[in-house]
């Protein structure tokens, strides 16, 4: 009888442990993908995650036929579909890479116990993380809530080498009462039709393992030296750009972690800039932890108290930052920059969130749920931290009162400007002086730059000084109350 593979987010040949185990096993193996909307508690994925699955599912597929076997599509809750494929197929045993939502590890859990009381067996890898959550520990057995000695011990842990691709699949026929059931890549409508919205997605990325590979063997080339120093410079290519890569699984965090290691111990000038790259993959570790340890991250503040934060609800202010319309040019260069390749930068994610959450007032989870839209690398663990994260409320997270000033952080990361000038050209005729304050800008200047602002560009929706006081004493408030 076959074996099963059930694809989730892992999709990639390469380092894939429930795929290795599956060819090892001698069997037939037999490859499949559900798409769960269905599930209770599942999050459906936003628009540009559904453009990116789109592309990475044919890549698997594809790959898959490569090695003599393919991908046969599902969709429906996971639970039933995947009993239905097990009795259809008669396989003796299924494989899958661990997946940390609750919503997720309560399907899993559901199936492992109906599928043993059938004798037949689950097992469960780690595709997704370097170490996974219960691993990395403090002295007392207990999870780290701090990053810092998280990152310590992650590091002093070794992480298991990748494993290569499998070299051949012993594919074989699925019975043809499930291939009815089974459904086409387009019948998912995963990608837009009209308004087509994906044009820049199109431009910015290719999806998919070959793909990811590629970035990664370039990002070593040309990306990690001065990586370091230059991943804070939005208007660089100064970051690796893997997010949705790692998002899908189509390249592994440890592959990467290796890749890096192996760079840095060829060329020993890396050494610092490999190490901060590292970090960063250990944070995604870290958010996946405490997403595993607390599974209301994405829908609740961590801390309480900010239960009864006095948020401000007002459509037309989130509608103007959705848009790139805040008046602020370095949020809404990041803002159009997202709308128009589903992705942002680090730093500039950082000063629009805190502009949203503090100087507009408005709920992280407001926040939270655009990036979810928007981001091709939209992650549950990675967003819903790094919003709580910039709201205060989050575990490790920036302590509220510090409040971004958007001009300042515009400045320092964007000194030239050319970030602004790239994605919100009608300021593109500013000097540098001016390119992140244009309201300070002389008229003569504004006019002779064809901005007139209130009309070409946004009046600031708020100014910073009194919107700062505004949010702190929100802030006071909640300290009131305690
Ligand atoms: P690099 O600098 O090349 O980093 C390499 C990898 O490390 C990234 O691909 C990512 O997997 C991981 N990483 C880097 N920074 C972080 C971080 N701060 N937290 C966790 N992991 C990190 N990242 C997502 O993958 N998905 C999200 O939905 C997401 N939402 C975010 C929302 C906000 C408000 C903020 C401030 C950050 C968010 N991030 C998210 C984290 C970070 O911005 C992105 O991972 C990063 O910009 C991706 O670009 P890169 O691959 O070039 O990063």
């Amino acid at each position: 009888s076959p074996v099963l593979v059930w694809f989730r987010d892992d999709h990639r040949v390469g380092d894939n442990p429930a795929l290795s185990a599956a060819a090892a096993s001698g069997s037939r193996v037999l490859c499949f993908y559900v798409f769960d909307e269905a599930s209770e508690g599942v999050r459906p994925l936003g628009g540009a995650a559904r453009w990116w699955l789109h592309g990475s599912l044919e890549a698997l597929n594809e790959a898959l036929q490569r090695l003599g076997s393919s991908l046969v599509l599902f969709r429906g809750p996971a639970t039933s579909v995947v009993e239905r494929i097990v009795a259809g197929t008669g396989a003796s045993a299924i494989y899958w890479n661990r997946r940390y939502g609750a919503a997720e590890i309560a399907i899993d859990r559901t199936l492992k116990q109906r599928l043993a009381a059938r004798g037949i067996k689950a097992q469960s890898f780690n595709g997704r993380l370097v170490h996974e959550p219960w691993e990395i520990v403090n002295r007392a057995g207990k999870p780290f809530q701090v990053f810092t000695p998280y990152l310590r011990a992650a590091f002093a842990r070794p992480a298991a080498p990748p494993l290569p691709s499998p070299e051949r699949l012993a594919g074989g026929a699925w019975p043809a009462s499930l291939l009815a059931e089974a459904v086409a890549l387009p019948d998912l409508s995963l990608e837009p039709a009209f308004p087509d919205w994906a044009v820049g997605l199109r431009k910015a990325w290719r999806r998919g393992e070959p793909a990811a590979r590629e970035r990664l063997a370039r990002f070593l080339d040309e990306g990690l030296k001065g990586y370091a120093e230059r991943r804070d410079r939005p208007h660089l290519e100064g970051t690796s750009r893997l997010s949705p890569h790692l998002r899908f699984g189509e390249v592994s965090p440890r592959q990467v972690w290796h890749a890096v290691l192996g760079a840095a111990a060829r060329d020993p000038s890396l050494e610092q800039d490999a190490k901060k790259y590292l970090s960063e993959i250990a944070w995604r570790d870290f958010t996946h932890q405490l997403l595993h340890d607390h599974p209301h991250l994405p829908e609740r503040p961590h801390s309480s108290r900010f239960e009864a934060f006095p948020w401000i609800e007002d459509r037309q202010a989130l509608r103007a930052w959705q848009k790139g319309l805040t008046g602020y040019p370095i949020v809404d260069a990041g803002m159009r920059q997202l709308w128009q390749t589903g992705w942002m930068h680090n730093r500039v994610r950082m000063i629009a969130g805190s502009f949203l959450v503090k100087h507009l007032l408005a709920d992280w989870r407001r926040g939270e749920a655009w990036f979810w839209d928007t981001l091709v690398d939209a992650d549950a663990a990675n967003n819903a931290f790094s919003w709580q994260w910039i709201a205060g409320s989050g575990p490790d997270s920036a302590p509220f009162h510090r409040i971004f000033n958007p001009v300042v952080q515009g400045e320092k990361f964007d000194p030239g400007g050319d970030y602004i000038r790239a994605y919100v050209p009608e300021l593109a005729g500013l000097p540098p002086a001016f390119i992140h304050k244009p309201w300070e800008a002389p008229p003569a200047m504004l006019r002779q730059a064809g901005i007139r602002l209130g009309e070409t560009y946004p009046e600031p929706l708020v100014p910073h000084g009194p919107a700062r006081e505004r949010a702190l004493d929100a802030f006071r408030s909640l300290r009131r109350l305690d």
